[in-house]
């Protein structure tokens, strides 16, 4: 009837005030939680399957907001970066990263990496070079110490563009890798032309590797070809010892997930460093 299509337009549009309500609220608080110190950067390590050792780290946003509580980056690094806010951020995580590692660097792990996960936006805006190498200056880190994580479409929206910038990137000494490696439209005569170091694997592939034999193929195949083309691979979303085993037989040469270790605060870092080596 009437009245009750009536309801349900007043349900859904109260629905979308709702939404909208919510989103201008986070927006806003965005813009405050940097002043406010309400980002950390947890880190989770990359595992070397051949030795065992911890090489890298890679660094992970996480909000805690003193009402909302803890916001996933999955939910505010889109809004961040449709405001534009990103770049602040992702200057804030760049920092903050190398001047963590360099101090771990020179507190008893001198060979230790750091992977930063870098938006499409970020990315594609003119100072962001100059805002790598702010953060190599501030923090002394070595621009060899340092790789950026880069998604397909990141590295798609301007080809010619992106190529130029992560050449440059090289040439300081700073590494690149493919993130979510799988997940987009990869074609391959695309990663014969962009210069990347590393292939992060999404961790679907990995979460059926042992029950699902054409995941085996495919994650096979794609090391294989990490090999052919002098690229570095990093299996993601390891979450079980038999996982891990079937990357060790294939020859990946990184693993990276809740097996190995999850993503910790600085503290708690330095404290399970020791735990994760004997896996
Ligand atoms: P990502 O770069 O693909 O990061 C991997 C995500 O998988 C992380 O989620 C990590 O906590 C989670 N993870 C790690 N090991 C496992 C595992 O064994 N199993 C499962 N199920 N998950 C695992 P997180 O920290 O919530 O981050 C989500 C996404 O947010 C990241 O995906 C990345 O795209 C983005 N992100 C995180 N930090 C930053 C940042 O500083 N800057 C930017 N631009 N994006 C970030
Ligand atoms: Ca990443
Ligand atoms: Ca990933
Ligand atoms: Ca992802």
């Amino acid at each position: 009837s009437k009245s009750q299509g009536g309801n349900k337009i007043t349900y859904y549009s109260t629905g979308m005030n709702d939404q909208a309500m919510v989103r201008m609220e986070l927006e806003s608080y965005l813009r405050k939680a940097l002043e406010k110190n309400e980002f950390h950067l947890y880190y989770q390590p990359l595992m070397d399957l051949k030795s065992g050792e911890i090489t890298c780290i890679e660094a992970l946003i996480r909000w805690q907001h003193p009402l909302i509580g803890l916001v996933s980056p999955a939910q505010f690094i889109p809004l961040a970066e449709e405001t534009g806010l990103i770049e602040e951020i992702g200057a804030w995580v760049l920092t903050t990263a190398c001047v963590q590692t360099k101090y771990w660097q020179q507190n008893g792990f001198p060979n230790l990496g750091i992977s930063v996960n870098v938006s499409a936006y970020q990315f594609q805006q003119h100072t962001f070079l100059s805002k790598v190498m702010e953060a190599l200056h501030v923090s002394r880190l070595a621009p060899a110490s340092l790789s950026l994580e880069l998604t397909e479409s990141a590295m798609l929206k301007d080809i010619g563009y992106s190529i130029s910038i992560m050449k440059s990137l090289q040439e300081l000494g700073v590494k690149v890798s493919m993130d979510d490696f799988g997940t987009g439209y990869s074609s391959l005569s695309y990663l014969r032309n962009l210069p990347i170091d590393t292939l992060k694997i999404d961790q679907s592939f990995i979460k059926h590797l042992h029950d699902d034999p054409s995941n085996i193929a495919i994650v096979k195949a794609i090391i294989t070809m990490g090999q052919g083309l002098a690229v570095s691979i990093v299996a993601e979303g390891v979450e079980t010892h038999e996982q891990m085993n079937i990357l060790r037989d294939l020859d990946c040469h990184y693993a990276q997930g809740y097996y190995i270790q999850k993503p910790l605060d600085t503290a708690a870092f330095e404290q399970g460093f020791r735990t994760v080596e004997n896996i």
